[in-house]
């Protein structure tokens, strides 16, 4: 048996990262930036209006209100998406429209509202006095040609799509995703939409790892529920082995008499790096390697299987794709936390910011690895190293936010 430290080592030393590719922006959701975005145009491109309103020069617009109005000229229209060459002279304003370029010789907008308003004559009122600068959103004054404005190691969200577009980026260089094979076992499973006889139960760890591997932004490729039987083990596993970049399986890796998974493994030629970490849950964890393929073997039990998923296979999924690292927390802890002398332990527990900003933790009351009911409503796992210590109400534990999690 390793510690968790060793095993997460062993892990990251066997990863070798994916290529990249090219994606069209429109294909590019959740996927890992391979290349720093560059702006190769400034934002904005040129000093234009926030407002629709009038383009003057300041000064001409000096002690200007209501009463006692200004008149300038009306030289011309500046609208967006239309290029202009105007030049402003003393006592002359230009119509200029919201993303409208702004004249030479302008240094500021009055709203259309402070002014008689777009009539088609040839002079405004300008009601109130122009400060300089005001409502002219400068060139650069948001992002300089040549900054890095998303580095790589981004997963591409809402906000990176609408950056890329914003800065016309139509292919997009991203990291090729991992192809993962999912392998549920068990004599005992059945799926769900059937009528579940006595000594069966519902596979549930298919679906879960099918919703974990889409989030961690990897392929599923191949998919199986196996039965506790060699030949059929061999099978699907020796296909998986020769198109899959993750294979993960759930069950019959522990000491029961029908637990052929490591047997197997080992039979078609992986190379185990471990089997078993001193953890609570997921004891019995495998992993192996063949070629560039990660192996995983994760115990059957729901909550097992999942807290495995989120500790081991989901940041090798980020590794192969250089993603930048979710980081961890450290929260206060409302309720005990039950330590292990000998164990990392883990369990899903709900976090949240309370009204001074301190970040609070409460553990889940479910304890057993096969009480999925645990996870629900949970937005984190909390962790403890093993050790002769105990976590008391109040005092700091580490906290993995689980991205999908909301907040308390
Ligand atoms: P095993 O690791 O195969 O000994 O399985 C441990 C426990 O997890 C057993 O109670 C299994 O019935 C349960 N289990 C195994 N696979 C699944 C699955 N796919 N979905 C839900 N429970 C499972
Ligand atoms: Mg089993």
């Amino acid at each position: 048996m390793i510690s968790v430290k060793k095993a997460q080592l062993i892990i990251s030393k066997n990863i070798r990262p994916l290529g990249f590719e090219s994606v069209l922006l429109n294909n590019a959701r959740n996927r890992i930036l391979s290349q720093d975005i560059i702006a190769n145009i400034p934002m904005p491109q040129f000093d234009n209006s926030a407002m629709d309103g009038f383009a003057v020069r300041a000064a001409d617009t000096k002690g200007a209100n209501k009463s006692s109005p200004k008149t300038l000229m009306m030289v011309g229209v500046s609208s967006a998406g239309v290029s202009n060459d105007i030049i402003l002279h003393p006592g002359e304003c230009v119509q200029c429209m919201t993303g409208g370029k702004i004249p030479k010789g302008a240094d500021s907008i009055v709203i259309v509202e402070n002014s008689s308003g777009f009539l088609d004559s040839k002079t405004v009122k300008i009601f109130k006095e122009a400060k300089i600068g005001e409502h002219i959103r400068k060139r650069g004054e948001e992002v300089q040609e040549g900054d890095v404005v998303i580095s790589k190691g981004t997963c591409i969200t809402p906000s990176e799509i609408g950056i890329l577009a914003t800065f016309g980026c139509e292919k997009i260089s991203v990291m090729i995703k991992p192809k993962v094979g999912i392998f549920v076992t068990g004599n005992e499973l059945i799926e769900p939409g059937h009528k579940i006889k006595l000594g069966q139960i519902y596979n549930s760890n298919f679906y879960v790892f099918s919703e974990l591997v889409e989030q961690s932004g990897a392929e599923i490729v191949m998919s199986e529920v196996i039965k506790d039987d060699k030949d059929s083990l061999r099978k699907s596993f020796s296909k998986a082995l020769q198109v899959c970049d993750i294979i993960i399986s759930s069950g019959g890796v522990s000491m029961g008499r029908f637990d052929y998974v490591r047997e197997v493994y080992n039979e078609l030629g992986v190379q185990e790096h471990f089997w078993k970490v001193a953890q609570k849950p997921g004891k019995p964890l495998f992993f192996g390697t063949m070629g560039t393929s990660l192996i995983f073997g994760l115990p059957g039990n729901p909550v097992s299987s999942f807290i495995c998923y989120m500790k081991y296979i989901y940041p090798a999924i980020q590794r192969l794709q250089k993603k930048k690292k979710n980081p961890q927390h450290q929260g206060v802890l409302t309720d005990d936390f039950p330590v292990d002398t000998k164990k990392h332990r883990y369990l899903f527990g709900r976090s949240w910011i309370n009204s001074h900003g301190k970040l609070l933790c409460t553990p889940t009351s479910k304890m057993g690895s096969h009480m999925l009911t645990a996870s629900l409503g949970s937005n984190c796992i909390l962790e403890s190293p093993p050790g002769k210590y105990k976590l008391k109400a109040g005092d700091k534990i580490t906290i993995n936010l689980l991205n999908w999690g909301s907040s308390k």
